[in-house]
């Protein structure tokens, strides 16, 4: 095939499968009472009761790398180095952009419509319903397992609230995100 086309297909395809896996580990490992207490499980479980935590940056590192090692030696016997490096390479960035995109829907307002969508497809999971809307990056494999729901307005508890949420002075959701949360329950 022409590099031309087989390189943007190979990245891609990287990045497609980064996003099955972003669902599947989601999904199972962090949320499936039958595989409970696995590591990435644990990290799991104090991110949904905290907020505000993220399992330790070198922790992340490791595992990319380690999913590096273990990828990239079939890819390239398959593909070649050129397609193989590329779409293991693929996968690794589009893994670093979930992990990036994760942190901002906690930490920053979203910017425009992908940016909005995101958090309240997210947050949607995190506050209304833990068993849909795994995907962090799109809707696509919650869509193909049956897990996707369209967010109505989503009750945000006060003690996990995102910074961005709320006018510091007042308490109150702030005027542009006031049809999509609301506040609920008191700060402890
Ligand atoms: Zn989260
Ligand atoms: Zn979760």
């Amino acid at each position: 095939m022409n590099p031309l086309f087989a390189v943007p297909l190979a990245l891609l395809l990287g990045a497609l499968t980064w996003s099955f896996l972003e669902y599947c580990i989601h999904r199972w490992l962090g949320h499936d009472r039958r595989l409970r207490g696995n590591p990435f499980g644990q990290e799991h479980t104090r991110h949904h009761s905290q907020g505000d935590y993220f399992a330790p940056t070198h922790k992340k590192l490791l595992a990319a790398l380690g999913a590096l090692l273990l990828v990239l030696p079939p890819s390239v016997w398959v593909a070649g180095p050129l397609l193989g490096g590329t779409y293991a390479g693929g996968l690794v960035a589009f893994y670093l952009y979930y992990e990036v995109l994760h942190r901002r829907e906690h930490t920053h307002a979203g910017i425009g419509p992908y940016g909005r969508w995101a958090r309240r497809h997210h947050f949607y999971h995190h506050f209304v319903d833990p068993s849909a809307n795994h995907g962090v990056t799109s809707p696509l494999w919650d869509v193909v397992f049956g897990t996707y729901r369209a967010p109505g307005v989503i009750p945000v508890p006060v003690k996990l609230k995102m910074q961005w949420l709320t006018d510091p002075q007042t308490g109150e959701v702030h005027a542009p995100f006031s049809a999509w949360y609301t506040l609920r329950g008191r700060a402890s």
